[in-house]
């Protein structure tokens, strides 16, 4: 059994600290090339602590400054992923003939 006061307590403390690079830049990759999946389920966490800062985040997350973050870095990821792909198919399309 989760203790609600205590978890209130522990996100409100969570979304309170501000030092980031508590996590190093190789799991931060990772995780943006992975994507974080959290809440399987019903979460009771979430419940009460909200979307951003139930106890599957804060388990990840060292702090709300790395979570926020790590989404800057996943949507740049997904973007440059895109843009990767892009580039696959104009290289493929100037390796054949010069089409109009
Ligand atoms: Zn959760």
């Amino acid at each position: 059994m989760i203790d609600i006061k205590e978890d209130k307590r522990l996100a409100a403390q969570w979304m309170e600290e501000l030092s980031t690079g508590t996590m190093d830049s190789e799991s931060m990759a990772d995780l943006a090339q992975s994507g974080i999946e959290t809440c399987e389920g019903y979460c009771g966490s979430r419940e009460y602590t909200g979307v951003d800062c139930c106890r599957c985040i804060r388990e990840l997350f060292p702090s709300y400054a790395d979570y926020k973050l790590y989404l800057e870095a996943r949507m740049r990821f997904k973007t440059l992923y895109s843009l990767g792909l892009l580039a696959q198919r104009v290289s493929t399309e100037t390796k054949g003939e010069n089409k109009k």
